[in-house]
């Protein structure tokens, strides 16, 4: 991967902090390449070029082209698993302050213990002229998720670590403050009693590295999963030139991680009601243009851990670096089909070397945005994606070769 891309793959990653920093930091790259914000519900523009519209934490971008006759999408999450701060957080006794938290998803519980944690999202504040949102991150660690010492649980490494989630991943908030409330007012520039609500989670203040040499090159960071994706789905689309008749589009959802069902979630009406209304500002009937539209779902894939070969389906081996995953499972937790992956990929099926992904019987399957999105609109879909190890630790790691090779891929999908 080029220096430069693997500069701005860290920085997105690391100043990506929370859905709300996510859909911020796209409309940002967005509009430095001439795409227009536009409002869904008013009308839209009619005229060929580049837009995007956010819906809360969930943002859509796509290019118009002079004769609409379909959508290709390309759908990732801007979400991912970890701890939201609970309204009422602070528990004050002698031994300090900690912060009562909420399990967002399913992170890997262990792997937040004895970091420097930091806190960023969004809060309401009390303004003259109503409540306004205002976003904010941290640029200091100030607390931690300590673990208990070896000689207080004897047995953890031979019996395995047991936390509790009601006591034991509670943040210790090493600032002096009040309140929690006083410390992000003060981070918003505002007197605690005017902050009414918030939406805030802790975050790893370690910047991501890169690791290795060469094409071995992985990326250890948070929110490897789903970012890297949406890394790749930006980059693709601000790389094309224009549109020809089938529009490009990239769907970036808020609430994956926990099942999709909300307002922005990639089960609500929403995306069609976007299609719909580009349809409507182009004259077109959005049935017609539905059958000629497909979606690549871009999410994570597991790559086979060395020391645990056992846990994967034989002969699937993912290796890391190896290419990007075609992820199949005929139970529908993907949406790839036969079908789909020639309607979907059609020639970009042999001009890229894409590794296999089969879920293993006894293991509940994870799933993604593909089959909910491919269900609701009845567009064939595929579901693909960079493999990673250890999804859902707050410290994941990837392939720049493979997130390379799928900037790539998307481009070719879109373009
Ligand atoms: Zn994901």
């Amino acid at each position: 991967m080029e220096e430069s891309v693997k500069s701005r793959l860290s920085d997105f990653l690391y100043s990506s902090v929370t859905p709300h920093h996510v859909v911020a930091n796209l409309a940002d790259e967005l509009l430095t390449h001439g795409f227009e914000r536009v409002e869904l519900g008013k009308q839209l523009p009619t005229n060929p070029g580049p837009y995007f519209t956010v819906v809360s934490e969930t943002l859509f971008a796509w290019i118009l082209p002079e004769k609409l006759s379909g959508f290709r999408l390309v759908g990732s999450h801007s979400d991912s698993p970890g701890f939201k701060v609970r309204p009422n957080p602070d528990r004050k006794s002698s031994l300090g302050h900690q912060l009562a938290v909420e399990v967002y998803g399913a992170p890997l519980w262990n792997s937040w213990l004895d970091r420097p944690l930091s806190f960023a999202g969004a809060v309401l504040v009390d303004d003259k002229s109503g409540p306004v949102k205002k976003l904010f991150r941290m640029q200091k660690p100030v607390a931690a998720i300590p673990q208990l010492a070896v000689h207080l649980d004897r047995g953890v490494n031979s019996n395995g670590l047991k936390l509790d989630e009601r006591k034991d991943l509670n943040p210790v908030l090493f600032a002096e403050t009040e309140s929690f409330a006083a410390l992000v007012a003060d981070e918003v520039g505002v007197s605690a009693e005017k902050i009414i609500s918030w939406d805030v989670m802790p975050y790893d203040f370690q910047p991501p590295a890169i690791v290795g040499t060469a094409a071995s090159e992985v990326i250890m960071s948070a929110r490897v999963d789903n970012l890297v994706s949406v890394f790749a789905s930006v980059e693709a689309l601000c790389g094309l030139e224009s549109a020809s008749g089938i529009a490009p589009v990239m769907c970036v959802y808020n609430h994956e991680e926990v099942g999709s069902t909300s307002s922005e979630g990639a089960s609500s009406a929403t995306t069609l009601r976007l299609l719909n209304h580009i349809a409507k500002a182009q004259d077109v009937d959005i049935s017609e243009l539905l059958a000629a539209t497909s979606l690549l779902s871009v999410d994570c894939a597991h790559a086979t851990h060395p020391s645990h070969r056992d846990k994967h389906e034989q002969g699937h081996d993912i290796v890391m670096n190896g290419g990007v995953c075609l992820k199949r499972n005929d139970n529908q937790a993907y949406s790839t089909s036969l079908d789909s992956e020639l309607e979907v990929l059609g020639p970009l099926l042999t001009q890229f070397q894409l590794q296999k992904y089969s879920h293993p019987n006894h293991l509940r399957c994870g799933t993604t945005i593909g089959p909910l999105l491919s269900t609701q609109l009845g567009v064939p879909s595929v579901d693909i994606g960079v493999p990673q190890y250890a999804m859902h630790s707050v410290r994941e790691t990837a392939g720049l070769t493979d997130i390379a090779q799928l900037t790539q891929l998307i481009s070719a999908y879109l373009g």
